[in-house]
């Protein structure tokens, strides 16, 4: 993986673990702070029982607060309100049994299962209250108001380590606050923000940083995949013009030795009258060879820089092929070439360009004797089907692998196989037929079986009988 995603995604986990860390400590404050109100609230209540425990304890009689009790600094009772409860030791021990966790107004004691105390201190007043009255009506309502759909609240009694209220379920393995209520230390106020909202957004800040290094990590993938097609691609045509230069300097030298052989031979004189046709014949093949490799440089290099002119006229096909074959007649006798000619002859013209019909019969033709080197049959044919003209060149050649098929027609391709390693070629011949063919309306097709041989069939759409 390239430094940059690597970089993206230490950067990306970084920041879902710092906005992990800020959620769970805003998440946190809040907690706390609903915590610290709810405390508040019931000591408001608490505390506002101290100045109307007369009134509540006269009123309700069923009430949570049995009694209210005035103290002498020495701890002794002096004066009480509803019913008369013996403290004894209890109440002279200084704080002894009171919680220190209170606020400073209220200390709170618990001497037995079902009675909580709480000491307005320093004014040394107490409350006698019923825990589970107390409970159920005052602390739950309370909780009750300061619950919604989002915020969960239970209370847990750490002495038996029992959830002693709940209203719904409370999922104690996701997260939680809890701690002691100021007025009842035994009791443990358990607060679960669900649905939050916090929450939710970090969860879509962690999704969203997925996806997103998700979709870099296939970008960066697909643009070094391309990179790494272009770079392979850019190699092989570098090496394809270097086997194009060596492949080229082969064709020229093989012709025009052969042309100075031949024509030394003759100014020598040395040769009789009647053998020196074959001299010439031999010069002017040779010549037309180099014609065509020229040709085909020059029109691939036309057609590359976009500046071949076709001049598009009726041209006698047939004609074509008759006239190829016999520039190739000796060059085809010489090399032992049976050929099987068949022609339509009610074709009477197809509509292209003249030049490149003779550059398309010769171009087929020379790879059919190229690519031949034990079965030595060729069958050229020219027929009309499904109101097309076709121009057929079959050989029992060498033929062309599968994976070559779709190639053959890109410039400078040749196929890797021993034959073409001994056949010199530029590897354009094909790719400038296929412009030919196109530049006419016309289309190209290969059929080839490896060591069984190879047809090319070309469909011209212009034509007149
Ligand atoms: P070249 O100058 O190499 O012949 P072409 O463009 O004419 O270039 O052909 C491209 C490649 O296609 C050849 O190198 C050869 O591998 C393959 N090919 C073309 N024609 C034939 C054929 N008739 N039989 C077998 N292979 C062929």
């Amino acid at each position: 993986m390239s430094l940059p995603v690597l970089i993206i995604s230490i950067n990306t986990f970084l920041n879902a673990q710092e906005d992990q860390e800020i959620v769970s400590d805003v998440q946190n404050r809040q907690l706390q702070n609903l915590h610290f109100s709810i405390n508040q609230q019931i000591r408001e209540i608490v505390l506002s029982y101290f100045s109307d425990a007369g009134r509540i304890i006269e009123e309700r009689k069923n009430s949570f607060l049995l009694s209210w009790v005035k103290l002498d600094k020495d701890g002794s009772q002096l004066e009480h309100l509803g019913a008369n409860y013996s403290f004894g030791e209890f109440l002279k021990q200084e704080d002894g049994k009171f919680s220190k966790e209170a606020t400073n107004q209220i200390k709170i004691g618990s001497i037995n299962d079902s009675i909580l105390i709480c000491r307005n201190y320093p004014k040394n007043e107490l409350l006698i209250l019923d825990k589970d009255k107390f409970l159920r009506n005052e602390l739950i309502p309370v909780l009750f108001l300061n619950s919604n759909e989002s915020i969960q609240l239970a209370l847990k009694q750490s002495s038996v380590n029992r959830i002693i209220y709940q209203k719904k379920e409370f999922n104690s393995s996701a997260f939680y606050f809890e701690e002691a209520l100021w007025v009842w230390p035994d009791i443990q106020l358990m607060i679960q923000i669900s649905n939050n909202s916090l929450e939710e957004l970090r969860q879509w800040k962690q999704t969203r940083s997925i996806v997103v290094i998700s979709l870099l990590i296939i970008i960066l993938s697909f643009a070094m995949f391309l990179f790494y097609k272009t770079y392979k691609k850019e190699k092989e045509l570098s090496r394809l013009k270097t086997d194009f230069v060596a492949n080229v300097s082969h064709e020229l030298k093989t012709p025009i030795a052969l042309i100075r052989m031949n024509a030394e031979t003759l100014e020598l004189g040395r040769v009789k009258e009647e053998k020196k046709n074959n001299y010439y014949r031999v010069i002017i093949s040779e010549t037309e060879r180099l014609t065509h490799l020229i040709n085909t440089i020059l029109n691939f290099s036309k057609i590359d820089s976009g500046k071949k002119k076709y001049v598009f006229q009726a041209v006698d096909l047939n004609e074509k092929v008759e006239l190829v074959l016999a520039q190739y007649e000796i060059f085809l006798d010489k090399n032992g070439f049976q050929r099987t000619v068949e022609l339509d002859k009610s074709i009477q013209n197809i509509y292209a360009d003249p030049n490149d019909i003779t550059e398309i019969i010769l171009n087929l033709l020379d790879n059919a004797v190229k690519y031949s080197k034990d079965e030595k049959r060729i069958r050229i044919k020219t027929f009309k089907k499904d109101k097309h003209v076709f121009l057929e060149m079959k050989d029992s050649g060498s033929g062309i692998a599968d994976k070559d098929l779709s190639l053959i027609y890109e410039p400078f391709f040749r196929a890797e196989n021993p034959l073409n390693q001994q056949t010199k070629g530029t590897g354009l011949g094909l790719s400038l037929v296929k412009e030919m063919v196109n530049a006419c309306g016309g289309k190209i097709e290969v059929m080839s079986k490896l060591n069984e041989g190879t047809i090319f069939r070309i469909q011209f759409n212009n034509w007149s009988e």
